[in-house]
C-alpha cells in the first residue's frame, strides 16, 4: 500500500481532446484517492506554441525523475522539421514494449468475451525510418526505398517480456506473430528467438505462431483463441488497432509503453481535432490506460474499483460517448462514473 499522492508522475495534458479527456480521469482518479502527485507538463502542439519545441527539456526531464507518465494525445507538427514527439519518447527512455490490452466492454456486440493483449515491440522493424528516394524513369524520386531491422538482443527481449507479463498475468498462451516465410531475415530472426524463448517457459505458458497475414484474418473469425501475441513493431501497431476494432474502436484503446527507465501510459488514439472542444470525447480509453498505471504501481484495489465503475456504467448502457452509439458528453460521462465508484 502507498501513501495518498505519494508517487511522482508526470502529466501530459496533450492537445485536441487531451485536455478534456486528462480533466476526466484526473477528476476519476482523485475520487478514489489515487496515488498519483502529478507533475504537469507539456509537449506537443501545446509545446510548439508555448516554447517552439514539441518536446521540452522540462518535459523530458520529468520523466527522466518520476519514471511515470500519463499522456494524452500528442498532434505531431506536419513539416518544420519536427520529429515524432511519440517516437523520440521511445527513444529517449528505450521504451521497448508497447502493451495493448483488447477486452469487451460493450456487452451484446459480435464480440463478447475478449481479452487479449498484444505486446508490441516499439523500437525496431520498419519505424526504424530508414528511408530514401532514388531516381528512376526519368524522375529524380522514381523509387522509394524503405528498410528497417531488428536485433538479436531486441527480440529475445520483447517475447521475454510477453511470457513475462504472461506469467505474472496468469494468461496461458503466447502467440508469435511473424512473417518469416517472406521477410525471412528480420521476421526469421524475430521467430528464431521467440522459440528460444518459449522453451524456457515450457510448461508455465504454452506457445504458438501464427503469420501475420492469417493472424489478422483469425482475429476476425475467431479472436478468442489469442492470449498475448507478441510481434514486430509494424505488425504490431496494425493488429493492435484491428482488435481495438472489435471491441468499439479506437475510444476505448489504452496502451502503455514500457523499458526499465520509465513507463507512459496513454490512449492509442490521437487527438481527434474533429471533436477537440466540443465536449464529447470518450475519456475511456485514457480512463483505461490510467488503471493500467494503477496495476503498474500495484494498486490492484484502485484499478479493480475504477474497472467495475465502468462496466457498471457502460452495461447500463444509459450514458454513453457518441463513438459508443450514445448522446453523453464527457462530463456526463464522468459523472457517471464517479457514481459507480
Ligand atoms: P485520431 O485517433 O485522433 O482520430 C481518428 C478518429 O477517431 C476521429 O474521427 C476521432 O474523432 C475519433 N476519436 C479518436 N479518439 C476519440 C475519443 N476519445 N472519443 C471519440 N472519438 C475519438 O487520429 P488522427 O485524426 O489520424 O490523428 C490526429 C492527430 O493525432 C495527428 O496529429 C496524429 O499524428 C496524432 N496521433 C497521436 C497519437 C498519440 O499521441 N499517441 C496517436 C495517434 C495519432
Amino acid at each position: 500500500m502507498t501513501d495518498s499522492k505519494s508517487i511522482p508522475t508526470t502529466l501530459i495534458p496533450g492537445d485536441g481532446i487531451g485536455p478534456e479527456i486528462t480533466e476526466s480521469v484526473v477528476e476519476i482518479l482523485d475520487a478514489v484517492n489515487a496515488p498519483f502527485a502529478w507533475e504537469r507538463h507539456i509537449a506537443g502542439m501545446a509545446a510548439v506554441d508555448a516554447v517552439n519545441n514539441p518536446l521540452p527539456k522540462d518535459t523530458i526531464d520529468s520523466i527522466r525523475k518520476t519514471g511515470l507518465a500519463l499522456k494524452g494525445p500528442l498532434t505531431t507538427p506536419v513539416g518544420g522539421g519536427f520529429k515524432s514527439i511519440n517516437v523520440t519518447l521511445r527513444q529517449e527512455f528505450g521504451l521497448y514494449a508497447n502493451l495493448r490490452p483488447t477486452r469487451t466492454i460493450i456487452p451484446g456486440g459480435r464480440y463478447e468475451d475478449i481479452n487479449l493483449v498484444i505486446v508490441r515491440e516499439n523500437l525496431e522493424g520498419y519505424y526504424a525510418a530508414m528511408e530514401n528516394t532514388i531516381p528512376a524513369d526519368g524522375d529524380p524520386k522514381g523509387i522509394a526505398l524503405s528498410g528497417g531491422y531488428v536485433s538479436r538482443k531486441e527480440c529475445n527481449r520483447i517475447v521475454r517480456f510477453a511470457f513475462d507479463y504472461a506469467v505474472k498475468n496468469n494468461r496461458k498462451k503466447v502467440t508469435l506473430v511473424h512473417k518469416a516465410n517472406i521477410i525471412k531475415q528480420m521476421c526469421g530472426m524475430f521467430l528464431e528467438e521467440g522459440r528460444k524463448v518459449a522453451e524456457e517457459y515450457k510448461g508455465r505458458v504454452a506457445v504458438d505462431e501464427r503469420i501475420v497475414d492469417a493472424c489478422s484474418m483469425q482475429l476476425v473469425t475467431n479472436p478468442w483463441q489469442f492470449d498475448v501475441i507478441v510481434t514486430t513493431n509494424l505488425f504490431g501497431d496494425i493488429l493492435s488497432d484491428q482488435a481495438a476494432g472489435l471491441v468499439g474502436g479506437l475510444g476505448l484503446a489504452p496502451g502503455a509503453n514500457i523499458s526499465d527507465k520509465a513507463a507512459v501510459f496513454e490512449a492509442v488514439h490521437g487527438s481527434a481535432p474533429d471533436i477537440a472542444g466540443k465536449g464529447i470525447a470518450n475519456p475511456l480509453a485514457l480512463l483505461l490506460a490510467a488503471v493500467m498505471m494503477l496495476r503498474h504501481v500495484g494498486r490492484q484495489d484502485l484499478a479493480d474499483r475504477i474497472d467495475s465503475a465502468i462496466s457498471s456504467v457502460i452495461t447500463s448502457g444509459e450514458v454513453r460517448t457518441g463513438d459508443m452509439g450514445g448522446k453523453a458528453s464527457t462530463k456526463d460521462l464522468t459523472a457517471a462514473l464517479k457514481q459507480k465508484l
